[in-house]
Formats: structure tokens, C-alpha cells, sequence
């Protein structure tokens, strides 16, 4: 049988991305089949599809790390077929065929049943953006941090990860502070909670020092490279940064201990691909009911397959402001 499906190839042009068809025999072995509902656009998927072999080593190859469907097979339980789940993270659409298929063919343990109260869609509108900005604001209160210690700094606000950050963090009643690099962003984050915002380039500043005043009660970093670094000097005494991503780099040229024996601040990693399913099951129930965010306020857009290859560009180029959600059924 064959299915629609995003087909990233290595082309004498480059690598190229074309919506083509595959037989379900191309899928991996595995013990649940899912037909896809919908997907979504991440930072991860674009370098799938651009020939990052850090992400992605064999091509032709369907990208999406992100999908939300209907179980079609399932060999044995806790799976069967008409439930709804949704799967994020592990190997899918890296190296196993992704969520810009009709269908996946995974292991039942990478996959978690759509929570109550979140529609598919939703599921999707968060994705793996959401689920990693939940882990974070959960790593940043595991350590005690409440909303009477100070602002909370959220860095790449206005991509998938940092947007969702905002969100929950200023449900939960923070004082969100964001940087962003878009300055036509601002009003956009004030919306979506953000109490004040600082331009990347301010909150690069002084980074060859190897202290800064200390003013974060607590840190989303997405970003990497001296954002993190200058992060970790302005932390308050005993704060925390929550560290996932690497948009600006994944090095730390101009960090020292000095933060750490100083102030006695935390550096936490945050990790949300080879995360055990209960954790992501649990995450996933407080994103459908105490932690939702702004769902409306989040999306950017709403894009088809055909729509992928541009998507890719704009956010490698980091021009993509909220969350986009890919339509596949
Ligand atoms: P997006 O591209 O949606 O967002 C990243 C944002 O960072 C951009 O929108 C931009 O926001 C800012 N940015 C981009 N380039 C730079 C730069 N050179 N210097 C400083 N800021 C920059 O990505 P995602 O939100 O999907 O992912 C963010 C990071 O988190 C990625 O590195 C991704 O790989 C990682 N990630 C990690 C996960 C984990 O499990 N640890 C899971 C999911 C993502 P603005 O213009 O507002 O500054």
C-alpha cells in the first residue's frame, strides 16, 4: 500500500524535499502503526532536511519529530486500534521515518495517549517545542524557584521552545522577562505574558566579563553559546538556568566556574528525547490542563506538506516567530 509522505533527498542540487509517495513496507519494523493526523515544525527538522548528519545519517528520508494519530495496528498492548496518541522525540524523524508521512511505524513505548482535554491538533500547536518548554519551567521548579524570587529570563522567546515558555511561565504567575533578536516582536510577547523584553544584542553584551550583576531569579535558555553563558553571570545567588537548545552555538567559549563557585548557581540540562514515556506522559497532562498555554496567541500557522521546504528556511534563518503546525490527514 502506498501513502503521501515529505521525501527528503541528497540531490546534485543539494538536499531537496518534495512530497512523494512510500509503501508502508518502506517503514521500519515496529509494533504500532499510526496514521497521522498532524504534525509540526521544529528547529530539528529543518536540519533533517537540510543534511545535518548529526541529526539525520541516510537519506531518502521522511523528517517530522513530531506526530499525533490514530493507532491503525498495534501487535500487542498497551496500544490498540482507534486510540489516539501522540509521538515525540526517541529516533522519529531522525532516523526512523517521521511525522510528514501519512503513517509511522514505531515501538509502543515512544508513544503516549492524547491526553484528556487536548485535541490532536493542540497536541501538535505544542509538539515537541511544548513539551521541552514544559520540562524546563518543571527543572527550574523542582529547584524551589517561586514567583516571589525576582524575573525569569526566557532566551529565543519567539521560537517554539521560548514561546511556550513565556506562556507557562506567566500562567503560573512569573514575571517573564524575553529576549528576542525580532524587534517587531515585542507587542507579540507582551501578549503572550512576557512582562519586559531585552534585544539579543543587549543581552550579549559584556560577555568577555566574567561576572555580570546578578538579576534572574531562574533561566529558559534555547539558545546556547554567550546568551547561556551571560545568563549563568546574571543569575541570582543559588539560581537555576535550564539549558535545551543551541540556535546561537552549541560552545561555551567564554564561560568560567566563576558563577558557580561565586553564587552557587545550577546549570540544568533539559532533554526531551530519551526522556522515560511516563515522564512525557505526565508532562503531557499538565499541558493539557494546569499548565496550558495560550494556545491561539502561539500559532503562527497552520502549512500543508507542500508548504515544508520554505518553513525549513525560514526557521534555520531563525525568522520564525511561534509555533506551526503541519497538516497531514
Ligand atoms: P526555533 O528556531 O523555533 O527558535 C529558536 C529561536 O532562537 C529563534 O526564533 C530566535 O528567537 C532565536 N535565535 C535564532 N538564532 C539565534 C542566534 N544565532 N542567536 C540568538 N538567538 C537566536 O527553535 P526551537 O524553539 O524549535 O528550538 C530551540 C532550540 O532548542 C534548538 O536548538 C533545538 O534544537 C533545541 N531543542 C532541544 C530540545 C531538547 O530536548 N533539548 C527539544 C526541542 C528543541 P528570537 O528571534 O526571539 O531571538
Amino acid at each position: 500500500m502506498t501513502f503521501k509522505a515529505l521525501i527528503t533527498e541528497n540531490t546534485d542540487n543539494g538536499y531537496q524535499s518534495r512530497v512523494g509517495e512510500r509503501e508502508l513496507s518502506d517503514l521500519p519494523e515496529g509494533e504500532v502503526l499510526v496514521k497521522v493526523a498532524w504534525s509540526s515544525l521544529n528547529y530539528k527538522d529543518a536540519l533533517s532536511a537540510s543534511g545535518n548528519k548529526g541529526v539525520t545519517r541516510q537519506y531518502p528520508h521522511t523528517p517530522g519529530i513530531d506526530a499525533v494519530g490514530v493507532v491503525e495496528e498495534a501487535e500487542q498492548g498497551p496500544f490498540s486500534p482507534g486510540d489516539a496518541v501522540i509521538c515525540t522525540g526517541y529516533d522519529l524523524g531522525m532516523n526512523t521515518a517521521g511525522g510528514y508521512g501519512d503513517y509511522i511505524r514505531v515501538p509502543a513505548d515512544w508513544l503516549v495517549p492524547l491526553p484528556d482535554g487536548m485535541d490532536p491538533r493542540s497536541a501538535m500547536v505544542l509538539g515537541t517545542a511544548g513539551l521541552t518548554a514544559a520540562l524546563c519551567v518543571e527543572a527550574l521548579l523542582d529547584t524551589g524557584l517561586q514567583e516571589d524570587q525576582g524575573d525569569v529570563l526566557v532566551t529565543g522567546a519567539t521560537g517554539g521552545v521560548g514561546c511556550v515558555a513565556v506562556s507557562i511561565l506567566s500562567r503560573l504567575g512569573f514575571r517573564v522577562v524575553a529576549v528576542t533578536g525580532k524587534s517587531d516582536a515585542h507587542d507579540w510577547l507582551k501578549n503572550l505574558g512576557a512582562a519586559d523584553i531585552i534585544s539579543r544584542e543587549d543581552a550579549l553584551a559584556d560577555a568577555n566579563k566574567p561576572m555580570l550583576k546578578p538579576r534572574w531569579a531562574g533561566v529558559v535558555d534555547c539558545v546556547g553559546g554567550d546568551m547561556l553563558v551571560n545568563a549563568l553571570k546574571t543569575l541570582q545567588y543559588g539560581a537555576s538556568a535550564a539549558c535545551c537548545g543551541l540556535v546561537g552555538s552549541p560552545q561555551l567559549n567564554n564561560a568560567t566556574v566563576l558563577p558557580f563557585i561565586l553564587r552557587g548557581v545550577n546549570l540544568l540540562g533539559v532533554d526531551s528525547v530519551e526522556l522515560p514515556r511516563e515522564v512525557k506522559q505526565q508532562i503531557w497532562q499538565l499541558l493539557a490542563s494546569d499548565w496550558t498555554p495560550d494556545l491561539a496567541a502561539l500559532e503562527a500557522a497552520e502549512i500543508t506538506r507542500e508548504q515544508l521546504p520554505e518553513w525549513f528556511e525560514r526557521i534555520l534563518a531563525g525568522g520564525v516567530r511561534g509555533r506551526v503546525v503541519v497538516k497531514v490527514g
